[in-house]
């Protein structure tokens, strides 16, 4: 008998040999066998009688330990590398397999683990449109509580660290010792102890964020998933999977129900409630298909016993001259201040400001990313607010040698000016800056905070009495079929972190965009039928899928614009849509050369045979990487 071995490498599986006598019921265990003659511990993915290939030797295994995770495991990495155009090798270096097989080799873990059938033992998903985060937070509680004593394997994903530690604390209090949290940014030492606690039983209940979804437990019945519109549970490295998308499959497999929440979910989870392949929790009478007494009683006492929500009062300013914050603003702030509150000025520029010759039209751009760059007054240097890339800054055009510069497109630092100026008190700026993580700052202190969505997402709920969005434009204008969306959803988010009976400022230089009246009047419902009705006109998702490949070259590589245009025009399929390739400034300094290609198909099969087919015209140049995004959030 042979077994189909992957390995985490950049490998496809290989064949090897059973000894005689030993166990053939070994798909899905991890196992010991030498490759290029050194061992190396791989999961098997299939047996057969007969090696796939009529080779005359084959290597042996030469150790079979425990199966890795539950019997999910297995289907779930084979759709993950499938769905995402990848190899298992990769899903595996995603999943927390190289920890497990490492803790099964040194015998810290037993090999055989309890395996019964998950507790709920059926499948749906269900979304919850939620009034705030709190109730996210609530529902989830009251669900788990209803199910304390009939569930094994929990997992509870969070988009970011403070709504982690939110959701950990709630699952704490309910499950104790039970409890694990993994996230990535976890020291190795503790990763290990985390997932020696998992497949030891120790823990069963996971609280994290977006990669515990592949958390190993031996039995899932309940995943739920916050914040499930956020864009941080996509990933923007190795295999770029969508951990809200992961859990839905994973629950799937796991025949275990899946729970979605957001304030404002997204277009893809909206139309999947819409259409009943989601169970809408927000509909009266709702049914979950397949649940038990117990289930469908937890989940339908959590949603009633959801707080009504009171909302701050949002405003549109319609901004009429080139003025950086609106004098509405900065009298509401000023109120604010001598009342003793604090107020939120929101910008997502860092920075003093843009800059530009009045002569000739000049502006700096970063070689890179080919977007403008901010000037930052203090150290006087350009920087690009994508990557990082810094230039000197200057006092007369490079171009014209004219001294007429106008600063535009204000940043948090001109802003922060800007509060200093007119409302005679400190502002506080946070903001994340590029090359170093930032320590928890205390925002607590300052009557003024400036910050990008950074500090937004840094803050607990309630904590400020107002806030202004200067250029929200820059999220609205962006050519991005996503763009209303995302505005919606940060505003949503901003909403969170409002006390209720204040108001929220949005500058504007379009105060007639439909949007802006949904956000004023929360009218979710007209919103998504507007947006629903122009993806369907555009035919973009979730009307279609889209796939975007990239290729990149470290070195230049002679030919291979030509190779990526043949590679991409020898494919054709019917219904499918190829925009580009086009060459784009690399991402990454240590790349020399990128093309991207969007593929667009309403049958995801065609978009995945035809992604599989580029990325194979592609396959075996040196020194060239070429991947795919599935549903890529950035175009
Ligand atoms: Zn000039
Ligand atoms: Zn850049």
């Amino acid at each position: 008998m042979y077994a189909d071995i992957a390995f985490p490498l950049k490998l496809h599986s290989l064949t090897y040999k059973i000894p005689e006598g030993a166990s053939t019921d070994i798909e899905g265990r991890i196992v010991k066998a030498s490759i290029g003659g050194r061992p190396a511990l791989g999961l098997v993915v299939s047996v057969s009688a007969e090696p796939p290939v009529a080779k005359k030797k084959f290597r042996e295994i030469e150790e079979v330990y425990g199966r890795f995770g539950s019997k999910a495991a297995l289907p779930l990495i084979l759709w993950l590398a499938d769905y995402h155009v990848s190899t298992i090798g990769m899903a595996l270096k995603t999943c927390f397999f190289e920890e497990a097989a490492a803790l099964m080799q040194s015998g810290l873990v037993p090999s055989e683990t309890d395996e019964t059938q998950a507790a709920q033992g059926f499948y749906a998903s269900m979304l919850y449109h939620a009034g705030s985060t709190k109730n996210e937070l609530s529902l989830l509680a009251d669900t788990v509580s209803g199910i304390k004593d009939n569930s094994k394997g929990i997992v509870a994903l969070a988009p970011e660290t403070v709504r982690l530690d939110q959701i950990a604390g709630a699952l704490r209090a309910i499950f104790g010792e039970r409890l694990c949290v993994l996230h990535g940014r976890l020291t190795k030492k503790k990763r290990m102890s985390a997932i020696e606690r998992i497949i030891s039983g120790d823990a069963d209940v996971i609280a994290g964020t977006r990669s515990a979804v592949f958390a190993p437990l031996s039995n899932v019945s309940f995943i739920s998933v916050a914040g499930e519109h956020s864009q941080s549970y996509k990933g923007e490295e190795g295999i770029r999977y969508n951990g809200r998308d992961v859990a839905v499959m994973r629950g799937f497999i796991e025949k275990s129900p899946v729970l979605l929440s957001s304030v404002c979910p997204s277009l893809e989870s909206v139309y999947n409630s819409r259409t009943g392949k989601y169970v809408a929790l927000n509909a009266k009478g709702f049914r979950i298909k397949g649940a038990g007494p117990m289930f469908a009683d937890a989940v339908r006492s959590a949603v009633e016993g959801q707080q009504e929500v009171v909302r701050p009062k949002i405003e549109i300013i319609n901004l009429q001259k080139r003025e950086t914050i609106s004098p509405a603003i900065i009298k509401q702030a000023k109120n604010i201040f001598s009342a003793g509150g604090r107020f939120l000025f929101l910008v997502n520029r860092q920075g003093y400001s843009l800059i530009r010759c009045d002569e000739c039209g000049f502006m700096p751009r970063c070689g890179r990313c080919l977007v403008p760059m901010a000037f930052t007054k203090n150290n006087r240097v350009l920087r690009c607010g994508y990557c990082g890339e810094t230039k000197p800054g200057f006092s007369v055009c490079p171009d014209c040698k004219s001294a007429k510069l106008s600063f535009f497109g204000a940043g948090t630092e001109k802003v922060k000016e800007e509060v200093e100026r007119l409302l005679h008190a400190e502002a506080l700026v946070i903001e994340k800056k590029h090359g170093r993580a930032s320590a928890g700052e205390d925002m607590s202190g300052s009557s003024f905070v400036v910050g990008t969505s950074y500090a937004r997402r840094k803050s607990k709920e309630q904590v400020f009495d107002g806030a202004a969005y200067l250029n929200i434009d820059a999220i609205v204008f962006q050519p991005d079929f996503r763009a209303d969306e995302k505005a919606f959803q940060e505003i949503m988010e901003l909403v969170q972190v409002i006390r209720p009976d204040s108001k929220i400022y949005l500058q504007t230089g379009d105060a007639r965009r439909p949007l802006w009246n949904n956000l004023r009047h929360y009218d979710f419902g007209a919103f998504y039928d507007y947006e629903l009705a122009q993806r369907k006109s555009l035919g973009y998702p979730p009307f279609s899928r889209t796939a975007l490949l990239v290729v990149k070259s470290k070195s230049a590589v002679p030919g291979l614009q030509e190779s990526v245009y043949s590679a991409v025009s020898s494919v054709s399929f019917p219904g499918l849509e190829i925009l580009g390739p086009i060459e784009r400034p690399p991402s990454g300094k240590a790349y020399r050369q990128q093309f991207h290609i969007l593929l667009k198909a309403k049958d995801s099969r065609i978009l995945h045979k035809a992604s599989r087919s580029i990325l194979g015209n592609l396959d075996g140049m040196k020194d060239v990487e070429a991947f795919a995004d599935t549903n890529p959030y950035k175009i």
